[in-house]
């Protein structure tokens, strides 16, 4: 067994968040381990005949210190897109987001959601879950066309069972907004991705890559075992002693790994649930829509988003060509049928996105197993036994998935980076 110096700290996982951390540490204080043979994560890029894709969209809505360490590691290379966002519902391609321009549906539509909108105006916020919460919050009208089979389709659980922790992200317009959304004035520039930015070149692979640049990251190299009681970590045959240890491996995952964690932990792990998404990359003749992304609310969809990479970043795709993502959930990859990349296409056309299925020169699929940590109260209660025991042992999980919770790319870099921070001065003291 080679054991090295105790006093280490190892990262696990060279994605945003261990990267962040790595940054701020003295270089000779921690191992950075990552599993696959290059950093990024979720963030990392592919280039391919032509085009360059990411996992999906990966837009940047930073602010303050994020925005200005990110454009430092990236100088020149950030572009400003002001967002143009839709919602395909009913046939129609409404304005993003639905809550303000559902006046520009069928009237019928139209008056459910502006009624139901109407009613709850006196009524107390019930956070209970996310459907109580839609409920007042938007009314019945929004809640049945929008707010329930959008968020179904994409977590693949009833919105009942969902909690309602995680919907700071949803714009909450006043009435006056909403009446006047409702008689077909547009208000675009609203919520917190209103405006993103997005690396005029490479994708957003560039963002990882400019972080490592000064960051010894040991890649192929899967953290596979963990004796939390001995603060020691296997990789291959290798054995590796830490202080502390920062983990971004996707929390169940980690649990899985320590071979001495007691039952109840194993099993509040096991109880943690997430939707996978299947990031269908298409590459396509000739222009299709000039949006950035459209959601699908419908059932008849089995896409709940899809994104044009070629409107974010021109570069994306050849001169002439589009460049789409096609977002699609599972809870198992073998839920969806074996044709469903025919389905997306067909139902591409049919909603006029592409014209002609013989456009679609390139088509890649890309699996996210842990795209969406589903929020509900068996996560809370799992979280309540598993992080104090993770303290106790000085393992620290951070990051999206380490954390299991939905957070951007400027969180993953701000929590890494202040826990590096943290970290680096009790090395010094
Ligand atoms: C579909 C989707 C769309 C998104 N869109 C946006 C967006 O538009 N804007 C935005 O700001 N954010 C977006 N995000 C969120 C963003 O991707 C994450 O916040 C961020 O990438 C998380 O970084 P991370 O380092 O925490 O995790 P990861 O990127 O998952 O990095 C973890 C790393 O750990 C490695 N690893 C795992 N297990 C081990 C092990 N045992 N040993 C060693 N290494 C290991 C992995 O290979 C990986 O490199 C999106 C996320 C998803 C799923």
């Amino acid at each position: 067994m080679n054991l090295d110096a105790k006093n280490k700290i190892i990262i696990a996982g060279a994605g945003l968040s261990g990267l962040a951390t790595a940054s701020v540490l003295p270089q000779n204080s921690f191992m950075l381990f990552e599993s696959e043979a290059e950093p990024g994560g979720l963030c990392r890029s592919i280039r391919h005949e032509g085009y360059t894709f990411d996992y999906t969209g990966h837009l940047l809505h930073l602010k303050g210190e994020m925005l200005e360490w990110v454009e430092k590691l990236m100088p020149n290379n950030l572009i400003v897109q002001k967002r143009r966002a839709y919602v395909f519902s009913h046939g129609r391609m409404i304005d993003y987001p639905f809550q303000l321009h559902f006046g520009q549906l069928p009237n019928g539509v139209r008056d459910e959601c502006l009624c139901g909108f109407e009613e709850i105006q006196d009524s107390k916020i019930d956070i209970t879950n996310f459907a109580t919460w839609s409920k007042t919050t938007f009314g019945k009208g929004i809640t049945k066309y929008f707010m329930r089979p959008y968020n179904e389709k994409l977590f693949r659980t009833k919105l009942e069972e969902l909690s309602a922790d995680a919907v700071q992200y949803i714009p909450r317009p006043n009435l006056e907004e909403v009446r006047q959304g409702a008689l077909g004035k547009r208000m675009t520039h609203v919520g917190y991705n209103a405006e993103f930015r997005y690396p005029a070149e490479g994708g957003i692979g560039v963002l990882p890559q400019a972080l490592s640049r000064e960051i010894k990251i040991i890649t192929s190299a899967k953290i596979e075992k963990i004796i939390a009681d001995e603060k020691k970590i296997s990789v291959g045959k290798e054995w590796f002693s830490y202080s502390s240890l920062v983990s971004t491996i996707p929390l169940p995952e980690l649990i899985k790994s320590i071979a001495d964690a007691p039952s109840e932990i194993s099993s509040a792990a096991s109880s943690l649930e997430a939707v996978g998404v299947l990031c269908l990359n298409l590459g396509i003749e000739g222009k299709t829509s000039s949006a950035h992304w459209i959601y699908f609310p419908e059932q008849e969809f089995p896409f709940y988003r899809v994104g044009f990479y070629h409107n974010i970043a021109p570069y994306s795709a050849p001169p002439g060509k589009s460049s789409l993502y096609v977002e699609i959930s599972y809870k198992k990859r073998t839920d969806l049928p074996k044709e469903i990349v025919e389905q997306a296409i067909e139902k591409l056309v049919s909603a006029g996105i592409i014209k002609d299925e013989k456009k679609v020169e390139v088509r890649q699929k890309l699996w996210i197993d842990n795209a969406y940590a589903i929020h509900n109260s068996i996560r809370k209660q799992a979280l309540d036994t598993i992080l104090p025991f993770l303290k106790s042992k000085d393992i620290i999980p951070i990051g999206r998935f380490g954390r299991w919770t939905y957070t951007s790319m400027g969180e993953a870099l701000l929590e890494g980076r202040e826990i590096g921070i943290k970290l680096s001065n009790s090395i010094s003291t």
